[in-house]
């Protein structure tokens, strides 16, 4: 097969399930991608991230582009097998970090030029060569290379922003060309501006592309902001096409966003809280480091599944994370990944079913319960 495709199965309310396949297999929607930045989901083996039922992961060009380069990892075979992941990988364009990682960034019609964050040397993205490095990696979900102004920002440079990421979207497209197997995505920006995001929309869709993507929120506007946006940003963007939020977010914030019609998102946070003991469960979130666990014999989730509470109680995961031990980290990615899963998988039956707003009711009850009382 060298197809791919977006099948719409159900809705319910503006939120939605369907699936994407592809050559590297099916990502069931609405579909969570954890992060893997430097070709690593950090703490986890990449059999493990599958065993949390996650369909594709995210890559970071900015970053590979770097170390160890794209150029180094299509000699070695691509991405998928330079990190032993075979599913579908989606890879950011660069333009994101470059603005907030590198030094001595210039930013001109053709592109950005910028000093590495690791050892100084200069490097240039434009749409073409985002496009070419994010080939070599071998992605199966490439992003438009964009301009993403931090909010607030004033409505002028919004604007400007907007129009240069459309004329770049162009230049992506057209650097991309036609290769079947491999999908390409639009994103969209406009800041908080209706008006400016109907625009960028319209852009997009004139151009073409698989998939489009709310680009440009979860850069500190708060969710307040980010649901009015989402109240009308969706419905903008195609419906027979899948819809992707990026950098998002909290549980409630993935919540919310599927109840406005969003059908992927992606987010460092399951891993990196992960890493200095946060845990998000069922009833929020849990810092693990708190004395209140040291002598508590229960799992962290009694009616989670996965290793982490299946075979260790808090004490444990407690110690272990005051003893700075290696598997703190693992162990506590590993649930919060899992529990990420386990939301998503449960949104797409409560959408399949009709039920959405009874499963809202209940994640948010019982978040409003809190975490069980101390031991
Ligand atoms: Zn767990």
């Amino acid at each position: 097969m060298t197809k791919t495709s977006f099948t719409l199965q159900a809705t319910d309310g503006l939120a939605r399930t369907g699936r994407i396949d592809t050559p590297r297999g099916t990502i069931r929607t609405p579909a969570f991608m954890p992060v893997g930045t430097a070709a690593t989901v950090k703490a986890m083996m990449p059999e493990s991230v599958a065993a949390t039922g996650a369909d594709i992961l995210l890559g970071n060009t900015y970053h590979l582009m770097l170390r160890p380069t794209a150029e180094r990892i299509d000699r070695l075979g691509g991405l998928h097998r330079f990190m032993n992941w075979d599913k579908p990988i989606l890879t950011d364009s660069g333009g994101f970090q470059v603005m907030s990682l590198a030094d001595l960034r210039k930013l001109t019609e053709k592109g950005v030029t910028f000093k590495s964050h690791i050892d100084g040397s200069k490097h240039e993205l434009t749409p073409e060569r985002s496009m070419d490095i994010q080939r070599l990696l071998g992605s199966d979900i490439v992003m438009c290379f964009d301009e993403c102004p931090a909010l607030p920002a004033d409505r002028d440079r919004i604007a400007e922003s907007m129009r240069l990421s459309m004329r770049w979207a162009q230049r992506s497209r057209d650097a991309f060309g036609d290769r079947p197997g491999y999908m390409l995505f639009g994103i969209q920006q406009g800041g908080l501006e209706e008006d400016l995001r109907a625009e960028s929309a319209e852009a997009l869709r004139a151009i073409g592309f698989d998939g489009y993507a709310v680009g440009g929120l979860a850069v500190g506007e708060g969710q307040e902001a980010m649901f009015g946006c989402l109240e009308y940003a969706p419905g903008q963007l195609p419906e027979d096409k899948p819809r992707y939020l990026m950098g998002v977010g909290k549980p409630d914030d993935i919540v919310g966003a599927v109840k406005r019609g969003i059908d992927m998102m992606d987010c460092v946070l399951p891993s990196r809280s992960g890493r200095t003991g946060q845990a998000w469960t069922r009833r929020g979130q849990v810092n693990i480091k708190n004395a209140r666990h040291q002598d508590d014999p229960r799992p962290l989730d009694e009616d989670c599944t996965c290793p982490a509470c299946r075979n260790y109680s808090r004490a444990y995961l407690h110690h272990v994370f005051r003893a700075q031990e290696m598997i703190s980290g693992m162990l506590l990615t590993w649930h919060n990944l899992h529990y990420y899963q386990e939301l998503m998988q449960g949104m797409r039956e409560a959408i399949a079913a009709g039920q959405f707003a009874a499963f809202e009711a209940d994640f948010h009850a019982l978040r409003a319960e809190g975490d069980i009382a101390s031991f």
